[in-house]
């Protein structure tokens, strides 16, 4: 995991001047989590170490905000507040205008559609900005419940987790499926194996996602934070409910190709979209897992082609040589 002292030295734009107080700005500000309007970084600062001038304070948001450490908001209250990008990975906003809050959320389908537009248009974009206005659940309900501010990096780590896990289990259940289906023995095998495997992983994604909520219990009581379009639940349901409408031995092989197919492009492409972050190691690690059972679902198939070839060859032989005859 990259420290927040080289994320910042990769930023640092060449031949800069370093000044050792906005070092201390700088480090104080990446300790925060969610968003921190200007003043409040200021008092923050000023508490560490009063020589600090307010307008230095400011001088290094700017700095940060070029440099691509800080991202600056705008939630409609008349003034910017600020956010780090250290460990914390690109995301929109639904602002409540009644409280003020603000809660994030993340959705590739989104920025994948304002990089199709912008390059539909030649622009060449830098940053979009989403904000989603409207009343939260809690000014909705007159409940105001009290939340820490999760670490997004957490939350997307979760996301990631839940996303994979709920593939892992509609692969178990298609492999499943699938081996007591096939007629053909050794498909049989492949799709058990496949199953045996999918169960494993599926064990190891449930382990880790007990390790985030040990590190922290509350994390699953913050809202989701990834959205993805018609994955939640689970890249194999669809081949699942294909099987159920009957398929021979090559038909659920082909199936199975189809939906390991969408679930390592799925992953990789997703995961190659994501910052440098636990949640795109996830994606990355399960996109090659894919990957690996895709190449041998594809040489199954072919294997089984040649052997209903070379079933059905002899029988053509003996036909040949009797018109030979
Ligand atoms: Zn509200
Ligand atoms: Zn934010």
């Amino acid at each position: 995991m990259q420290s927040a002292t080289e994320f910042v030295e990769q930023r640092r734009p060449v031949g800069g001047r370093r000044s050792s107080k906005r070092d201390f700005i700088v480090q104080v500000f990446l300790q925060q989590e969610g968003h921190l309007a200007a003043d409040k970084l200021v008092e923050l600062i000023r508490a560490e170490d009063a020589r600090i001038s307010r307008a230095t304070v400011y001088r290094a948001l700017q700095w940060m905000v070029e440099a691509g450490i800080a991202r600056k908001v705008d939630f409609g209250e008349g003034r910017y507040k600020f956010e780090h990008s250290y460990r914390h990975p690109r995301h929109f906003h639904l602002i409540c205008k009644t409280c003020t809050q603000s809660y994030e959320f993340m959705s590739s389908d989104i920025e994948a559609l304002i990089e199709e537009v912008a390059e539909a248009r030649h622009f060449a974009a830098r940053q979009s900005v989403l904000q989603i206005y409207g009343i939260c659940v809690d000014c909705q309900s007159g409940r105001r419940i009290e939340r820490v501010t999760a670490p997004t990096e957490a939350l997307f780590a979760r996301d990631a987790l839940r996303i994979a896990i709920a593939t892992e289990r509609s692969g178990l259940e298609f492999y499943t499926r699938a081996a007591a289906l096939t007629g053909d023995a050794r498909g049989r095998r492949i799709f058990r194996r496949l199953a045996a495997e999918e169960k494993e992983h599926l064990g190891k994604l449930e382990t880790r996602y007990r390790e985030l909520l040990t590190a922290d219990p509350e994390l699953e009581s913050h809202p989701t934070f990834l959205f993805f379009k018609g994955a939640a639940h689970g890249l194999f349901a669809a081949g699942t409910a294909e099987l159920r409408q009957g398929a021979d031995d090559r038909q659920a092989l082909l199936i199975g190709i189809k939906c390991e197919r969408g679930s390592h492009k799925f992953f990789k492409r997703y995961g190659d979209r994501f910052e440098e972050s636990e949640g795109k190691r996830i994606f990355l690690e399960f996109a090659d897992e894919e990957r690996e059972h895709l190449d041998l679902l594809i040489r199954e198939y072919r294997s089984l082609l040649e052997r209903q070839k070379t079933k059905r060859q002899p029988r053509r032989k003996a036909r040949a040589s009797k018109t030979r005859r």
